[in-house]
């Protein structure tokens, strides 16, 4: 008798035989980067469990991770390179094999760089190998590259970068050990998942203090000693109105501001000049303090100063100047950034506000905590001990991805900074590369004359613009690049602006792109705002030639996810079990606050299908067109082994490549040596990571410590081992300014003056979320917001057979009181309705969030056939897609134009500005979610179907028992 999924055996063997072969790797379910160990049995994967001895999870595997093995195997693969043969959307496709994608890609690619190389927008998702693909559109010519970035959480890494010169997740940390309060703002539950999971465990057996504040109150909220649920895009209000108590109680740590920032440096007052507003700068470009010692002007970055922190200062050229200090303590004395102010925008009652600032000045001041352990400062001071101020913070997109984002960032690192709790026993840790100067030296290049066919760009798509001087626009103030990053719509749109490429490649705007070339990024559907639109705009043809607007689109995938219908050509990528891969400090390592590392993943199984690594393709199809960084002098490849080979033997500067471990040709320098050979095999026998550990008198001070700022300089992180010096007033965003009221040679056009001038504030501000602000709020008067689960992340899990019992459809969540006063009960459809578009979806009642926001999972609901799930699955039946009603464009101005749904500074996605109403559909109308689109048919290679999709089966005792009888 078969015995199957219904009737199992009940049989437990205690200690069983697993695999016949354990191999490490890096898990890639979401962008963690934990190391496993993959178990073998029969050539398969039996079993997936987390590596104990690995810096970034020690052992601690999530519900994704294990069940990595599902992707592994997912009918959703695709199997074979795929031209186009219908039309864009159907999903029609012939197979093909490489030779031909790859002669037919590098056709399209040669011609380009002929011609134009601004005419490939190439743009990526999640992907972990951004080191490789700027560094490839760099040697392409084309300024139109960023990854996800822009969309994500770039208000986040620029807010901090460009003021403390780092930031949270990858940039830094809390001191889970030694800290004694945690605020967390607007954290999705899966974000930085076992790390956090585990510091937060670490927390409350502490006994520390854990308040989050979030609309929602699921996943680390729901730990929380105490919820907070603010208002969506108002966490800036609350944190300045922390600010104000915390001068106002005289509850700041001078000592740390006047050490490690530039609130003493001195800042020109002369309204209405072109200097107005910037630093006093001597003879050398130093800035200038006033030193009370001497009473006179000194260069503030001397050790030996006693810098006046308030007071009027009048120069040698007559000139006045204050200190920073003094204009930032005016400004948040100010009544109008009181609690009970702040009450009315977040609904956070004012008691609430005083109660957590005196809270935090309780721990930060009365509770300071000190590590016996020496160290010497940039001057070279010896410290006998370490002190502490134990409080810590961290926020996530939640803050980010609201237009006001990018100062919400700020105030908090303004309140950190004043409490001194930046790298310090108990608060907020910077990661290594980090932190670097505040803003890197980095600028985007794509500037008129830095692009020539067939020539590399000489620098980064991507940098840190310090002025208008750095951005990538014509004489007339036009952007240069596609999605019109680095333009007065977005100067420092550090990661780019994915969520505007398709829009503006429709438009044409500032020119018509070619080709369209993207990998991992699911633009049809859950990526983009305005998914009907997005589309539309994938389809739309020129009236005159009856030619697709986006001429041509490319796309790298491993599964057939919604955006493959829309592609010309789709070059089949492979799982994260079957390749190689990099985790490279040269993007977004693995490092923690006591040491630097970077991993790899290798392939623990052969691909069973026609596909290829993305990095792999990438890399020959640059060999193909002759980039010079890739290609010999004798026109053959540079690295034939594809991305381990460039792994191993790129070099970026001499002695830095993707890998700091095992280099050297014996393989025993760290952090920078020359290529060797064996690197692989020495991170494969590592357990796939390389770790530095800092030594103990580095861990803390990291911007001002010198030992630790002569190993960053040493391998490359930083260019000097000078000391980082925190930029509370910010200068480059003051020079913005400047350019807005009529200064400098580079002016913004008028349309965008008043916006630059309003926004480009040189400390931080809050102002009410776009959105919100444009239109009649009583006709919207919800705040909808998505969030991304445990168990899934973002489309990722989507045909994972395991993860989809967890997630397989999503509600919309309301408040129960809200739901209840509009008669709206638990399984009710309703529509949610924005200025844009309405969705339909399904209520769910809950107690636990703000009673003026409504929310959903992300990216649960699916395109009827995608990823090769049944057309009647619940995902495309009752999930549903917010993206629907959002709008990648603000409502029109006076004058009609319209800004893209942006932060204004760094032209980060406002995902989380979104008004609705919700209104109970009629009993007709309650069958499935719309809007609904054509069902996908699959292609031809991919797997049919199953009805149950089991896997392990055959490892069981009694399956092997059964096929023997
Ligand atoms: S948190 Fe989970 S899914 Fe993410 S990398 Fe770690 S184990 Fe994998």
């Amino acid at each position: 008798m078969t015995r199957g999924y219904f009737d199992p055996i009940e049989e437990i063997d205690t200690s069983p035989t697993i695999s016949d072969e354990i191999k490490e790797t890096t898990c890639y379910m979401c962008a963690c980067r934990c190391g496993i160990k993959v178990h073998m049995k029969d050539g398969g994967i039996r079993y997936i469990e987390g590596n104990r001895d690995h810096p970034v999870n020690k052992g601690v595997l999530c519900a994704k991770g294990s069940a990595g093995i599902m992707n592994h195997y997912s009918p959703a693969r695709l199997t074979k390179p795929l031209k186009r043969v219908g039309e864009r959307g159907e999903a029609e496709f012939e197979e093909i094999e490489w030779d031909e994608a790859l002669e037919l890609a590098s056709t399209w690619l040669g011609d380009i760089r002929k011609s134009d190389p601004r005419k490939l927008a190439f743009f990526t998702g999640r992907d972990q190998s951004q080191a490789l693909t700027g560094w490839w559109a760099s040697q392409f010519g084309t300024p139109n590259h960023a990854a996800h970035g822009g969309f994500c959480s770039v208000n986040m890494a620029a807010g901090g970068i460009y003021t403390i010169g780092g930031s949270f997740w990858e940039f830094g940390e809390p001191d889970w050990d030694l800290t004694k309060y945690m605020l967390m703002f607007g954290v999705a539950e899966d974000h930085d998942s076992n790390p956090i999971k585990a510091g937060l465990s670490k927390l409350k057996k502490n006994g520390a203090k854990f308040v989050s504040l979030n609309p929602i109150r699921t996943g680390y909220s729901a730990i929380a000693d105490e919820w907070i649920g603010i208002r969506p895009g108002t966490d800036g209000k609350f944190v300045l109105a922390l600010v104000h108590e915390l001068l106002k109680a005289d509850k700041i740590d001078l000592e740390y501001i006047v050490r490690y920032t530039n609130l003493p440096w001195l800042v020109i007052q002369n309204p209405g000049e072109a200097d107005d507003g910037l630093f006093v700068r001597g003879i050398d470009d130093e800035p200038i303090c006033w030193d009370t010692g001497t009473n006179q002007a000194a260069d503030a970055r001397l050790a030996g100063v006693s810098p006046a922190l308030t007071g009027s200062f009048t120069m040698e050229d007559g000139r006045k100047a204050v200190p920073a200090f003094a204009l930032m303590a005016e400004r948040y004395l100010d009544e109008s950034y009181s609690p009970e102010e702040a009450e009315k925008e977040t609904g956070v009652p004012a008691r609430t506000i005083r109660r957590i600032a005196a809270e935090i000045a309780d721990v930060a001041f009365e509770q300071q905590i000190e590590i016996d352990q020496p160290w010497t400062d940039w001057a070279g001071r010896k410290h006998d001990k370490m002190i502490g101020r134990p409080i810590t913070m961290h926020a996530m997109r939640g803050i980010s991805a609201h237009s006001n984002g990018f100062h919400t960032c700020r105030a908090i690192h303004l309140l950190q900074i004043l409490l001194g709790s930046i790298d310090c026993p108990g608060g907020f840790r910077y990661k290594p590369p980090f932190p670097k100067a505040a803003p890197p030296p980095l600028k985007p290049t794509g500037k008129p004359g830095q692009i020539a066919p067939n020539t590399p760009m000489a620098g980064p798509p991507l940098g840190f613009p310090a002025g208008p001087e750095d951005l990538l626009v014509e004489e007339d103030g036009t952007p240069r690049r596609i999605d019109h990053a680095f333009s007065w719509e977005a100067p420092i749109a550090a990661h780019g602006m994915m969520h505007m490429v398709i829009t503006n490649a429709h438009n044409q705007d500032p020119y018509p792109v070619d080709l369209l070339f993207m990998y991992m990024a699911n633009m049809s559907w859950n990526s983009s705002m305005n998914t009907a639109g997005t589309k539309e705009m994938l389809t739309a043809k020129d009236e005159e030639t009856g030619e697709y607007r986006i001429p041509k689109i490319m796309y790298s995938d491993a599964y057939f996810s919604e955006m493959v219908a829309y592609a010309d050509l789709v070059l089949p990528d492979t799982t994260y079990l079957e390749r190689w891969d990099c985790i490279s400090l040269l993007d977004r390592p693995i490092c923690s606050a006591e040491s630097a590392a970077d991993s790899i993943r290798q392939p623990v199984v052969e691909p069973d299908r026609d596909v290829r690594p993305f990095q792999s393709v990438l890399i020959d199809l640059g060999s193909r067109i002759g980039l010079p960084g890739l290609t010999n002098e004798d026109g053959s490849a540079k690295y034939p082994g594809g991305y381990p080979d460039y792994l191993v033997n790129h070099e970026r500067a001499p002695g830095i490549g993707s890998l700091a471990g095992w280099r050297g040709e014996d393989g025993k320098s760290h952090g920078t040596g020359a290529p060797n050979k064996n690197q692989l095999d020495k991170y494969v026998e590592n357990g796939c990571f390389w770790e530095h550990k800092l030594p103990p008198e580095q861990h803390y001070f990291k911007h001002a410590n010198r030992d630790y700022l002569d190993y960053a300089a040493s391998v490359g992180f930083i260019g000097s081992a000078n000391q980082i010096i925190m930029q509370v007033y910010s200068e480059p965003l003051q020079k913005f300014r400047l350019a807005a009221q009529g200064h400098g040679d580079i002016q913004p056009p008028d349309e965008h003056r008043d916006r630059i001038e309003k926004y480009f504030d040189p400390m931080p501000i809050w102002y009410p979320p776009f959105e919100g602000a444009a239109l009649d709020t009583s006709e919207y008067p919800m705040h909808a917001l998505t969030q991304r689960p445990m168990a899934m992340y973002h489309s990722w899990g989507g045909q994972n057979a395991w993860l989809r019992q967890i997630h397989g459809t999503n509600p919309l969540y309301i408040n129960r009181k809200t739901a209840e006063a509009q008669d709206i009960e638990d399984g009710d459809w309703i529509w949610v309705i924005s200025h844009h578009s309405r969705v339909k979806a399904k209520a769910k009642l809950m107690e636990g969030v703000n009673s003026d926001t409504v929310w959903t999972w992300n990216a649960i609901g699916k395109q009827k056939g995608a990823w090769n799930l049944d057309p009647k699955a619940p995902e495309a039946k009752t999930g549903f897609l917010l993206n629907h009603v959002i709008s990648e464009l603000l409502p029109p101005k006076g004058d009609g134009f319209r800004y893209a749904n942006s932060d204004p500074v760094t032209g980060q996605a406002a995902w989380y500005d979104l008004r609705v109403r919700i209104e109970k559909c009629s009993a007709e109308e309650s069958t499935e979610t719309e809007p609904q689109f054509a069902t996908l048919k699959p292609p031809k290679t991919l797997p049919e179907r199953p009805d149950i999709l089991r896997y392990g089966k055959m490892y069981s005792r009694a399956f092997k028992r059964d096929k023997n009888k």
